[in-house]
């Protein structure tokens, strides 16, 4: 089946809404079909952002690069920080402390991963934790960091605003046009249920091929207009609001961001240079809004400096994320939570998939299934792992962290936690966003610890096994100790001037 479009042709670009996930497709369009295409931007001031997206995960660096995006530029501009990983407190027990890091862990071989040889050297007395084979893991705890030239994967911790005002520049500069005004109608036409334009509250009228839907949790268009309905997730991930709020820094920035589980939810911290983000997570069908403002409040590090801002969500997923001639990208595409700072990237994502499938004359439905078919599978993958977090906790002491211990998960996220309780072994599929590691760090830090592992791992013997380990965390701690502080890092690298 084919779906025409009105013209012959898709030529004009319409973005509507200019948060993270509007500017980074137009400058990502522009960059790369720019000279082809014409591309407007409209995003209404009166709205504004949401402006809390300020955690990210390394992909994002790739991204920048294909833009050609200079990084210590970037970072200066967007009061940018080092991210490691994220250390989470009190998530499996209270008082406990784990690491999901972005490095790579020990060394692997060609039949089985690392974490086998490091549980058979726990046989042999070896206590060496698992992160200190992991030089991201062990630079974080001494809050170290350094870059990409000696090997350290990492992310970026950045002011959510400063971030679409660079790709807003970058975009502008590329010839994208800025139209600042408030859409107040989505046209459609009646023969097909294509948009046709927007109209905006100013008069205006502004009329495209193909319109990116990027107005956040508003979906005006892939939603408003277009009923494309929502596939909830809200039995697997109980938070629905967040509050948030921002405070001086009083510390040198910490390289990763902060997760801290409490009693109906969990609260974050991220240290930007010239101030850090706070945020609190919570389930309001166990808490109220004010007793979790109340707790945030009481376990902040810094004054704040703004007030606490209430952000309701429903997390899911859009049936389709392409429907007619609207792509839905960002938070009209869907919302997991911030847990593992997945949502920039899943909007970044959805853009390099729009210019892998970028439509050609017209709309076609091959292109369009493919599109969602992908962006399904990418999105409900990144949910299991979050789910993870809150299912495998040894947690009972609050209404809320039982519903999540005992609430039923999907499937192929039960699989892959029996099979590494019974053989330490983690199931990839193609393409999965979190790794080998990445799962192996949280089951382990959540407590689910494998019953077996791998024979191989005990070919070595004692002695040989014993001397692979030493050198391997041996390495790490050299690597690690040549490497400067978070904050010489970015004082060498990229430092901002005060705002
Ligand atoms: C509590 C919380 C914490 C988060 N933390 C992280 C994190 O650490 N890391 C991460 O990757 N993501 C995080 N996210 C998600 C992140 O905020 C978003 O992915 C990111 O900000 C992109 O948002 P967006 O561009 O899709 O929407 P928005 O920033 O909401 O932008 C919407 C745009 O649409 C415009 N608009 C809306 N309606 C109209 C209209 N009628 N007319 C004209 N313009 C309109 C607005 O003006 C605005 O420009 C978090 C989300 C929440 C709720």
């Amino acid at each position: 089946m084919t779906e025409h479009t009105t013209m012959n042709s898709i030529r004009k670009i319409v973005i509507a809404g200019g948060g993270t996930s509007g500017w980074l497709a137009a400058a990502a369009i522009s960059k790369v079909l720019g000279k082809n295409l014409d591309i407007t931007l409209i995003e209404s001031p009166e709205i504004g952002r949401i402006g809390v997206g300020e955690a990210t995960i390394p992909t994002l660096r790739v991204f920048h690069k294909l833009l050609g995006i200079n990084e210590r530029e970037l970072m200066a501009h967007v009061q940018g920080t080092f991210k490691l990983g994220i250390e989470f407190s009190n998530w499996a027990n209270k008082g406990d402390k784990y690491f999901h890091s972005f490095g790579l862990t020990g060394r692997d071989c060609w039949a089985c991963q690392f974490q086998h040889f490091w549980l058979a050297g726990k046989k042999y007395g070896i206590d060496v934790p698992f992160g200190d084979y992991c030089p991201e893991s062990k630079a974080a705890r001494l809050e170290k960091c350094s870059g990409e030239n000696d090997g350290i994967n990492y992310a970026y911790h950045f002011d959510a605003n400063l971030y679409a005002d660079y790709l807003k520049i970058f975009s502008l500069k590329l010839g994208v046009k800025h139209v600042e005004g408030f859409i107040e109608k989505v046209v459609v036409s009646p023969e097909n249920g294509f948009i046709t334009s927007l109209l905006l509250k100013d008069g205006q009228e502004i009329e495209g091929d193909l319109f990116l839907d990027c107005t956040g949790f508003k979906a005006m268009l892939i939603d408003g207009a277009l009923n494309t309905p929502y596939v909830p997730y809200g039995h697997y991930l109980p938070c629905d609001s967040a509050v948030a709020l921002q405070t001086e820094l009083v510390q040198a920035p910490k390289p990763y961001t902060q997760s801290i589980a409490h009693d109906f939810g969990w609260q974050w911290r991220i240290p930007l240079q010239h101030r850090a983000g706070n945020g609190m997570v919570y389930s309001s069908r166990h808490v109220s809004d004010d007793e979790a403002i109340g707790t945030l409040l009481k376990n902040l590090e810094g004054r704040p400096v703004t007030e606490p801002r209430v952000i309701k969500y429903k997390t899911g997923r859009r049936m389709k994320v392409w429907n007619k001639n609207c792509i839905a990208v960002g938070l009209t595409a869907g919302f997991i939570e911030p847990l593992e700072s997945t949502s920039i990237h899943l909007a970044m994502s959805a853009i390099y998939r729009l210019m892998r499938y970028f439509p050609q004359n017209e709309i076609v439905m091959s292109n369009v299934d493919e599109f969602n078919t992908q962006s399904q599978v990418e999105m409900d993958r990144a949910r299991n792992f979050v789910i993870l977090h809150y299912h495998a906790t040894q947690r009972d002491d609050t209404e809320f962290w039982r519903y999540c211990k005992n609430m039923e998960i999907p499937e192929a996220l039960a699989h892959r936690v029996q099979l590494f309780k019974d053989t330490a072994a983690i199931a990839l599929e193609e393409k999965e966003l979190f790794l080998n590691d990445s799962w192996v760090q949280v089951m382990m830090g959540q407590g689910i610890m494998p019953t077996a592992y791998h024979p191989i791992a005990d070919v070595m013997g004692e002695m040989e096994l014993k001397s692979f380990l030493r050198s391997l965390s041996g390495k790490v701690g050299e690597t690690v100790a040549a490497m400067p502080t978070h904050q010489q890092f970015i004082n060498q690298y990229c430092k901002a001037k005060p705002l």
